[in-house]
């Protein structure tokens, strides 16, 4: 699923800043600082495995900028996570907390690693080793990680009691994305899909389509696409697939029900990394379709909601012309090159720092109930989730008509133009 071996997401995150920062002029110190990160660690983690014997991992943190406030975003545990991934991921953050308007600045971690191949203790002792490699230069107030692909709850509680024990207090502030009851938001595991949803919601209002009449295709099962289908579902729409990777075969498969997937039945056949039981499905009535047919249904909406580099020049032609509406529920899951075709095609884009920016609105929240030790009913939560991601698409929006920009193109305006000015401010620039 991560595309072709050329592939390279920091220098895709690049390639967007720069025609941006043309577009609005960014001066040379200002676009020098903001293209690439503030700083970076990298290092290893020697792990004891329960045979015995010491793994070595690779792990990282990029700081991209935190300028607007403490560096913000997830840890990522991948097999083919790479420093520039970590880069591009980093720098996505940054813009992804200026679009919604929250004081936190962008930054990204990994571990090269398969988690799915790692015991329950194995994966303990991985986020302890991590957490003492950098927790130093990570706190409440320097830089505040999450869950990402492949990581959860559980893997934040072991990191935020690693960095408490190293730091001898309690720092609920530390991390987010923990679970309920230990300093977790309520609504925290929907938000990411619930906020995706959002934003579709407001596009479709805008040009007059009503949710019930729609159908949308879905690139993933795991914690974004399941919540994204589910809230789809709930507003009357109908998802007709989604797509997971299975991790034996070692390649993707779609599931398809034309007349709407049922996200409960599906969510009961599904592993706590999105794999989907291919004959589970089936008793289920699910067609079975290869891994890239999720991307050429007749459908509304398409909704990647995977990984970065899916839809690229060698299959961006595949989307039916019946698409309207393509909302990036993954970080990064469009090509550059295959992004101008979807432009000159027409289909209106919410780009996925927009589209994607519930996942970390409702860290923020948490981080503010975790310091105040008070914590928000959900529908207090989600309420506040939805007000936010609202306003930021009605402005990106409001900006792409008035300025004849691009989706993408007006929410990059935003984000970089808030960043620029608040290090302008700080007197860096
Ligand atoms: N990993 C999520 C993202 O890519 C959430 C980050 C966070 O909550 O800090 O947006």
């Amino acid at each position: 699923m991560m595309g072709d071996n050329t592939y390279n997401p920091y220098e895709h995150a690049q390639a967007q800043f720069d025609r941006v920062a043309e577009i609005i002029g960014l001066e040379g110190a200002t676009r020098e600082l903001l293209r690439q990160p503030l700083r970076e660690y990298h290092f290893l983690i020697p792990v004891k495995m329960d045979n015995g014997s010491t793994q070595v991992f690779r792990g990282f943190r990029v700081q991209h900028n935190d300028a607007r406030g403490p560096a913000k975003g997830g840890i990522r545990f991948h097999p083919h996570e790479t420093a520039d991934t970590v880069r591009a991921l980093a720098m996505w953050m940054t813009w992804k907390c200026a679009v919604v308007d929250i004081p936190l600045g962008g930054g990204k971690g990994g571990i090269i690693c398969d988690p799915r191949n790692l015991s329950e203790n194995e994966q303990e002792r991985l986020c302890r080793g991590w957490v003492r490699q950098v927790a130093r230069n990570v706190g409440p107030n320097l830089d505040v990680p999450a869950p990402d692909v492949m990581s959860n709850a559980k893997h934040m509680l072991w990191m935020l009691d690693e960095y408490e024990a190293i730091h001898g207090g309690r720092y609920p502030g530390f991390i987010t994305g923990k679970p309920v009851g230990m300093g977790g938001s309520l609504g925290r595991t929907e938000a990411t899909g619930y906020g995706v949803v959002y934003t579709l919601r407001e596009a479709l209002k805008e040009k007059g389509i009503n949710i019930a009449a729609t159908t949308a295709s879905i690139q993933g099962f795991g914690n974004v696409a399941q919540y994204a289908a589910r809230l789809y579902s709930e507003l009357g729409g109908k998802a007709i697939a989604v797509s997971c990777w299975d991790h034996v075969e070692r390649k993707p498969y779609t599931f398809r029900k034309k007349d709407g997937i049922n996200v409960d039945e599906l969510c009961g056949i599904t592993d706590m990394y999105g794999g989907i039981d291919k004959s589970k499905a089936q008793d289920l009535n699910y067609e079975v379709l290869e891994g890239g047919a999720w991307l050429e249904q007749e459908a509304d909406i398409i909704i990647p909601a995977a990984l970065e580099n899916q839809i690229t020049i060698a299959n961006v032609e595949k989307i039916s012309p019946q698409v309207k509406i393509m909302v990036e529920g993954a970080n990064g899951p469009t090509s550059p090159d295959a992004d101008e075709v979807i432009k000159k095609r027409g289909i209106f884009v919410i780009p996925d720092f927009l589209a994607n920016a519930g996942g970390v609105t409702c860290s923020y929240f948490e981080q503010v109930q975790s310091n105040s030790n008070y914590f928000w009913e959900k529908d207090e939560v989600l309420e506040k989730l939805d007000s936010k991601m609202t306003a930021a698409f009605i402005a990106v929006s409001e900006l792409s008509r008035q300025s004849s920009l691009y989706m993408r193109d007006a929410a990059y305006v935003i984000s970089i133009n808030r960043v620029a000015q608040a290090a302008r401010m700080r007197g860096w620039v």
